[in-house]
């Protein structure tokens, strides 16, 4: 038996706050990728779980002692409307891991089969996009944003059905939580304070500790949680990021990234950049990111707000001012990430026109977001990318007279900005060939994004753009 040292607040006091759920057992369980580097950070036994036995228990088929397996209830705003019933449709939690750093993490299984949250959906998942949430997850790590993470990836042996069959597979996810802003949504919606205020404690205890020495704790959770979003979207924000569906219950209070359904990564820098092939409307494009973070904030302190105070006009008042916080919040955050991609050690006046000159730019020019940043350090390849090289002469000037003679600048540009990003024809062609069976270029693109701001010749290839024309019109998909 391998032993796994659940200990499982969220089961013990949260009662009423989720459905006891087994997961569904599936046909035939196999390993596809066992995480060794989490797995050894939750201090378990790798070498037991890359193996049959390994394979059955992240397919749900054997549950481990001492996990209490359920599915969370929560509400959200998708895409601006409310939905007052949601819940993991195809994920249980399966309990809580304390990690060798001393965290506390959820383990949750997700394609894991139906629940009484599960509406119309089949509560599976498919391989390519459990595939697609593995990678991109550890390249967001590599790259130092917070984020879910994969423990493994488990084929089921089974078919799910999407706009064709496709093989079934399992993800095995590792979260510092998973609290949603939809979570308290779901209850303060109901009209259910008494249940909003012991989950606001629970997630005090685990998120913000020092909030509840606070004269007003739910107030200082709004601020700790805007805080971390904030810096969060900042960092979304230079590694050209778009999440896709920022929906209100694929809103993290941790502050990780979650839920890697639609998301891609920018290639020219384009503020209206939409990949998901649901967002018509272009609600959640790349660059209006912080203005939908400010508004699913906005949803979690309407939540709060006879926690916040009794007085409703008070409350208002406080929420307000922290929600009006977050977009100065957001540019402190951008703008510290803006300074250490140029290179700078201090602080100057004028460095915040410079740095949003310089991504105006990208975007006058439609130039590559991650190669353009990157090449600051070689100046001779930037060049050509642009096709009005005047502008771009004239910003260099400024920059240079702001940098001056620094032998360390390049050290400094190549540590903040990456080379290699998992770009969206690479994860397709990773995810095409686990289809065929091939899982050799997933393997070698992880490789790839685990060292992001290496230099590593055996990926040159993975740092160039798409070829011409791959982006006209490409779409990522929800149905994950
Ligand atoms: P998302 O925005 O993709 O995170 O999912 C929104 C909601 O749909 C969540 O409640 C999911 O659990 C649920 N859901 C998504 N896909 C499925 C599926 N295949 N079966 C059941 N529920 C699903
Ligand atoms: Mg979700």
């Amino acid at each position: 038996m391998i032993r796994f040292e659940f200990d499982n607040t969220f089961a013990r006091e949260l009662d009423g706050f989720y459905a006891p759920q087994a997961p569904e057992p599936v046909g035939d369980p196999t390993m596809v990728r066992l995480n060794r580097g989490v797995g050894e950070l939750l201090g378990l036994d790798v070498e037991a779980l890359d193996s049959p036995a390994g394979a059955a228990i992240f397919a749900g088929n054997t549950v481990p002692e001492g996990a209490t397996p359920l599915a969370q209830v929560y509400a959200g705003h998708q895409f601006g409307g409310f939905n007052p019933q949601l819940g993991d449709g195809r994920a249980v939690l399966l309990g809580e891991l304390v990690g060798l750093d001393g965290h506390r993490y959820d383990l949750a299984l997700k394609g894991s089969g139906r629940t009484p949250f599960s509406r119309g959906g089949d509560g599976r998942a498919a391989l390519g996009p459990v595939l697609r949430e593995y990678l991109v997850g550890e390249a967001m790590h590599s790259l130092g944003v917070p984020t879910t993470r994969a423990l493994a990836a488990v084929a089921t042996g089974e078919t799910v059905h999407r706009d064709r069959p496709l093989p079934g597979a399992v993800l095995a996810r590792v979260a510092s939580s998973h609290l949603r802003v939809g979570t308290f949504q779901f209850f303060a919606a109901r009209g259910l304070t008494h249940f909003v205020e012991p989950l606001l404690h629970y997630t005090i205890a685990r998120h913000d500790p020092a909030a509840a020495d606070d004269p007003n704790p739910a107030l200082a959770f709004l601020r700790g949680v805007a805080d971390r979003q904030a810096e969060l979207v900042a960092r979304w924000m230079h590694v050209g990021f778009v999440h896709g569906v920022m929906n209100t219950d694929n809103t993290t209070i941790s502050g990780e990234t979650i839920d890697y359904g639609p998301c891609a990564f920018l290639e020219a820098h384009d503020p209206n950049a939409v990949f998901s092939s649901i967002d018509t409307l272009g609600r959640y494009a790349y660059g209006r990111q912080p203005e939908i973070m400010q508004w699913n904030l906005t949803r979690l302190a309407e939540a709060l707000l006879t926690l916040i105070d009794p007085s409703e006009e008070r409350a208002l008042e406080l929420a307000s001012e922290v929600l009006r916080g977050f977009v100065p919040r957001f540019e402190e955050h951008w703008l510290a990430g803006a300074r250490r991609k140029l290179g700078l050690v201090d602080q100057h006046a004028i460095d915040e026109s410079l740095a949003r000159d310089w991504v105006e730019l990208l975007a006058d020019q439609r130039v590559d977001h991650t190669l353009a940043w990157r090449r600051l350090a070689d100046l001779d390849a930037l060049r050509p990318m642009f096709t009005e090289p005047a502008a771009l002469g004239m910003w260099l000037e400024r920059w240079q007279a702001r940098v001056g003679a620094d032998p360390e600048l390049d050290r400094r540009l190549l540590a903040a900005n990456p080379r290699i990003i998992p770009r969206n024809h690479r994860v397709e062609q990773a995810i095409d060939a686990a289809y065929e069976g091939d899982l050799s270029v997933f393997d070698r693109l992880l490789a790839a994004v685990r060292d992001p701001f290496g230099d590593d010749p055996r990926y040159d290839d993975l740092a160039d753009p798409a070829p011409p024309g791959f982006l006209d019109g490409y779409q990522t998909f929800c149905g994950t």
